[in-house]
């Protein structure tokens, strides 16, 4: 069955999927959403005889309709191969009673890889399918780990090009270190002097600009997304949640049809959106736990039925979820809406302009299957330290976010169903504040010496991302204002043949 995709927003026609991951927003500034959510078509048993690129294949052929086999396949087999340091490409650690989805063990070691290690090989195929000659550039607003993935998936990926915004203090010193050091005659990467929201804000804008856009498609550039608001990111996503299901099984850890429960570090809440797919395509999963730091916006929104962005804007030691704009959000609400366009145009209208809306009682109704709550910076040390000491298992301060509220779901409800939480990055790449938290004599070594000081302390050896970086010399210096995004665009593309 053909799927096509629809703006939230509801203006002009549906588009096929090749289209959509070629636009990233649509023009009405909408996000696209498939037009039903597919039902899996192969048993969970089937499903657990798989490894990671059948399940990833057989989730995606339900999405992608307009990609024939062999361009999936493709795609997929580009994808997930060794620049992940396992072959179960998200294996699972048992830890405490709950299983820690490990989704960092790709090329820039977050869980931003599992989609970006794809969706280069998804834009050019699709870019070929709807006969583009335009050179493809994506435009992307990282809070520090899709910034990173999408250049190391997009360098030197010819007929692309790359241009990274992100929070020059917003952003651990691993990650920047990380995007500055980025090779590739392709790839720009510029800290903007401002927040998150600002960057994404900004990124959004240049997208609907239309005066922008016709100006750069007759120098034979146009843009797009790697972020989450594409559902070639999306899609992806809700492959690992399939897989660890049906590892759960192959392991007899649970019972076919046995209901299990998925907690999410949530930012952008492109992730648990993911879940939530997953569950919607018939997968057993009963709560999604949806865990906040500080920046508490969802874990209000879903105690009260009103999202309020208007607080202050904290920098927390999760920094890839220090976001109060929760892009994502919005395929929800469309959908607790009833597929309403009309109903989530008017919320989203008041959200850019008053920075607040309230969603009714009935929508707030449709949201039964989440659960919210959040982690202060202290707990989520404390977790940190927990973890080690009782199991030796060390886990970075996004998955300590959830780790933490986790143990709050279960304090509160008493729900002890099996629970996979997935482990968003490893603790290498946020080595200050997982160090500190286990010991504060760590508080005066350098970044390197940390390194390897965390090495010795968990058992694992120093992920190649991170050896790379010891020496790079630095290839990015640019800084700009918010108001200049637009400048250093049409900049980086006049030096560009
Ligand atoms: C991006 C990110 C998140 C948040 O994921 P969303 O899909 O934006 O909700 C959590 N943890 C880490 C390490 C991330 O990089």
């Amino acid at each position: 069955m053909e799927i096509l995709y629809k703006s939230t927003r509801g203006e002009g026609t549906a588009v096929t999927a090749s289209q959509a991951i070629l636009k990233g927003l649509s023009e009405d500034g909408g996000l696209y959403v498939p037009e039903n959510i597919p039902l899996l078509d192969k048993s969970l048993q089937e499903l657990s005889e798989m490894e990671y690129k059948q399940i990833a294949y057989e989730v995606m052929k339900l999405y992608l309709t307009d990609f024939t086999e062999e361009e999936l396949k493709n795609c997929i087999a580009k994808a997930y191969d060794e620049k992940f340091d396992t072959e179960a490409i998200a294996p699972l650690a048992e830890a405490d009673g709950a299983y820690y989805l490990e989704l960092f063990h790709g090329a820039t070691i977050a869980f931003k890889d599992m989609a970006l290690s794809i969706l280069p090989h998804l834009m050019i195929t699709s870019a070929r399918k709807n006969k583009v000659t335009n050179k493809i550039v994506i435009l992307t607003a990282t809070s520090g780990d899709t910034g990173k993935a999408a250049l190391a998936g997009f360098a030197d990926v010819e007929g692309t090009g790359i241009i990274v915004f992100y929070p020059k203090d917003g952003v651990s010193p691993i990650q920047e270190k990380q995007m500055v050091t980025q090779k590739g005659a392709n790839t720009l990467v510029v800290g903007i002097h401002g927040n998150f929201d600002d960057a994404q804000t900004g990124v959004k804008k240049l997208f609907s600009d239309k005066a922008l856009a016709e100006e750069m498609a007759q120098k034979g550039y146009q843009f797009s997304s790697a972020n989450s608001i594409n559902i070639g990111r999306l899609v992806p996503q809700i492959c690992y949640y399939v897989h660890a299901y049906a590892t759960l099984l192959r392991e007899e850890k649970i019972a076919a049809g046995e209901q299990i429960n998925v907690v999410v570090p949530t930012g952008n809440f492109g992730n648990i959106l993911a879940a939530y797919y997953a569950k919607n395509m018939g997968l057993p999963i009963g709560r999604l736990i949806c865990a906040s730091n500080d920046n508490k916006v969802l874990y209000d929104f879903f105690r009260t039925g009103i999202y309020d962005r208007n607080r202050e804007f904290m920098l927390t030691s999760s920094p890839s979820m220090d976001i109060l704009i929760s892009s994502n959000l919005e395929r929800m609400i469309y959908r607790i809406a009833g597929g309403d366009a009309q109903k989530n145009m008017e919320l989203m209208t008041a959200l850019s302009g008053e920075g607040k809306y309230e969603i009714t009682e009935q929508m707030k109704a449709n949201l039964e299957d989440f659960y919210g709550n959040f982690a202060a910076e202290a707990e989520t040390a404390e977790e940190i330290n927990r973890l080690y000491r009782t199991c030796g298992y060390v886990i970075d301060t996004h998955t300590a976010v959830a780790s933490a509220v986790y143990r709050k779901y279960r304090k509160e409800t008493g729900d002890d169903t099996k629970t996979v939480i997935a482990s968003t990055a490893s603790p290498f790449k946020f080595t200050r504040s997982v160090m500190n938290s286990i010991d504060t004599k760590y508080e005066t070594m350098d970044d390197f010496a940390l390194v390897d000081e965390l090495s010795a302390l968990a058992g694992l050896a120093v992920p190649k991302a991170i050896e790379e970086i010891r020496t790079a010399p630095v290839l990015h210096n640019r800084q700009c204002d918010v108001n200049e995004m637009k400048d250093v665009v049409k900049d980086f593309l006049k030096g560009d043949k």
